[in-house]
Protein backbone atom coordinates (compact mmCIF):
# COMPACT_ATOMS: atom_id res chain seq x y z
CA UNK A 1 0.00 0.00 0.00
CA UNK A 2 0.89 3.63 -1.36
CA UNK A 3 1.84 5.70 1.64
CA UNK A 4 -0.06 9.15 1.76
CA UNK A 5 2.47 11.98 1.29
CA UNK A 6 2.63 14.89 3.35
CA UNK A 7 1.07 17.37 1.10
CA UNK A 8 -1.99 14.96 0.45
CA UNK A 9 -2.76 14.50 3.82
CA UNK A 10 -2.58 18.29 4.36
CA UNK A 11 -5.10 18.79 1.83
CA UNK A 12 -7.37 16.71 3.03
CA UNK A 13 -7.33 17.67 6.38
CA UNK A 14 -7.39 20.78 5.56
CA UNK A 15 -11.00 20.04 3.48
CA UNK A 16 -12.48 17.91 6.01
CA UNK A 17 -11.66 20.33 9.13
CA UNK A 18 -14.05 23.20 7.07
CA UNK A 19 -16.82 21.06 8.00
CA UNK A 20 -16.60 21.24 11.38
CA UNK A 21 -19.18 24.50 12.67
CA UNK A 22 -17.70 24.10 16.52
CA UNK A 23 -21.22 22.92 17.41
CA UNK A 24 -19.24 21.61 20.67
CA UNK A 25 -21.92 18.50 20.47
CA UNK A 26 -18.76 16.22 20.73
CA UNK A 27 -16.90 17.99 23.93
CA UNK A 28 -18.48 16.23 26.82
CA UNK A 29 -18.89 12.76 26.19
CA UNK A 30 -15.09 12.16 24.96
CA UNK A 31 -13.33 10.13 27.55
CA UNK A 32 -10.04 12.40 27.75
CA UNK A 33 -12.21 15.41 28.50
CA UNK A 34 -11.79 16.90 32.15
CA UNK A 35 -12.86 20.40 31.91
CA UNK A 36 -10.08 21.86 29.57
CA UNK A 37 -11.63 22.39 25.77
CA UNK A 38 -7.94 21.31 24.15
CA UNK A 39 -8.91 17.35 26.16
CA UNK A 40 -11.54 17.12 24.00
CA UNK A 41 -12.62 16.23 20.04
CA UNK A 42 -13.40 19.64 19.17
CA UNK A 43 -10.49 21.00 20.98
CA UNK A 44 -8.37 18.60 19.03
CA UNK A 45 -9.54 20.03 15.90
CA UNK A 46 -9.02 23.56 16.76
CA UNK A 47 -5.11 22.63 17.69
CA UNK A 48 -5.16 20.75 14.21
CA UNK A 49 -6.50 23.59 12.37
CA UNK A 50 -3.78 26.46 14.15
CA UNK A 51 -1.09 23.89 13.27
CA UNK A 52 -1.72 22.67 9.52
CA UNK A 53 -3.32 26.09 8.15
CA UNK A 54 -1.68 28.56 9.98
CA UNK A 55 1.20 27.02 10.80
CA UNK A 56 0.71 28.00 14.79
CA UNK A 57 2.13 26.31 17.73
CA UNK A 58 4.73 23.46 17.94
CA UNK A 59 4.63 20.11 16.71
CA UNK A 60 5.42 18.28 19.77
CA UNK A 61 2.46 19.94 21.38
CA UNK A 62 0.39 18.94 19.19
CA UNK A 63 1.47 15.37 18.73
CA UNK A 64 0.89 15.20 22.83
CA UNK A 65 -2.47 16.32 22.15
CA UNK A 66 -2.81 13.79 19.74
CA UNK A 67 -1.52 10.83 20.99
CA UNK A 68 -3.66 11.26 24.08
CA UNK A 69 -6.92 10.79 22.09
CA UNK A 70 -7.98 7.31 22.85
CA UNK A 71 -9.40 6.83 19.13
CA UNK A 72 -12.71 5.39 20.46
CA UNK A 73 -14.60 7.66 17.80
CA UNK A 74 -17.43 8.26 20.18
CA UNK A 75 -17.07 11.78 18.95
CA UNK A 76 -17.39 10.94 15.35
CA UNK A 77 -20.67 8.92 16.08
CA UNK A 78 -21.83 12.02 17.42
CA UNK A 79 -21.06 14.30 14.99
CA UNK A 80 -22.69 12.05 12.32
CA UNK A 81 -25.96 11.77 13.95
CA UNK A 82 -26.35 15.12 16.03
CA UNK A 83 -23.91 17.14 13.66
CA UNK A 84 -22.26 18.30 9.72
CA UNK A 85 -20.63 14.39 9.99
CA UNK A 86 -17.04 15.74 10.35
CA UNK A 87 -15.24 12.77 11.49
CA UNK A 88 -13.24 14.11 14.14
CA UNK A 89 -11.50 11.10 14.85
CA UNK A 90 -10.52 10.33 11.32
CA UNK A 91 -9.24 13.85 11.43
CA UNK A 92 -6.97 12.89 14.21
CA UNK A 93 -5.78 9.97 12.89
CA UNK A 94 -4.83 11.55 9.62
CA UNK A 95 -3.08 14.33 11.17
CA UNK A 96 -1.11 11.74 13.57
CA UNK A 97 -0.16 10.70 10.31
CA UNK A 98 1.02 13.89 8.45
CA UNK A 99 3.14 14.37 12.10
CA UNK A 100 4.86 10.85 11.37
CA UNK A 101 5.45 12.11 8.04
CA UNK A 102 6.95 15.23 8.56
CA UNK A 103 9.40 13.56 11.54
CA UNK A 104 10.83 11.14 8.91
CA UNK A 105 11.53 13.88 6.14
CA UNK A 106 13.08 16.20 8.87
CA UNK A 107 15.04 12.66 9.92
CA UNK A 108 16.03 12.27 5.68
CA UNK A 109 17.25 16.06 5.15
S1 LIG B 1 -19.79 17.64 16.76
FE1 LIG B 1 -18.73 17.71 14.76
S2 LIG B 1 -19.12 19.78 13.99
FE2 LIG B 1 -19.55 19.81 16.20
S3 LIG B 1 -17.60 20.45 17.17
FE3 LIG B 1 -17.64 18.19 17.12
S4 LIG B 1 -16.54 17.67 15.23
FE4 LIG B 1 -17.15 19.81 15.05
S1 LIG C 1 -11.82 9.44 19.38
FE1 LIG C 1 -10.46 10.69 20.66
S2 LIG C 1 -11.25 12.76 20.48
FE2 LIG C 1 -12.89 11.35 19.81
S3 LIG C 1 -14.13 10.95 21.64
FE3 LIG C 1 -12.58 9.32 21.53
S4 LIG C 1 -10.86 10.09 22.76
FE4 LIG C 1 -12.18 11.84 22.32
Amino acid sequence: MSETSTKDLEKEILEKIQTCIRCRMCVKMCPTYEGWFTQSSAGRLAAINLRVRYDLGEDEELSRLLYDCATCRRCQERCKMFSTNATPADIILKTRQWLANKEKERRET
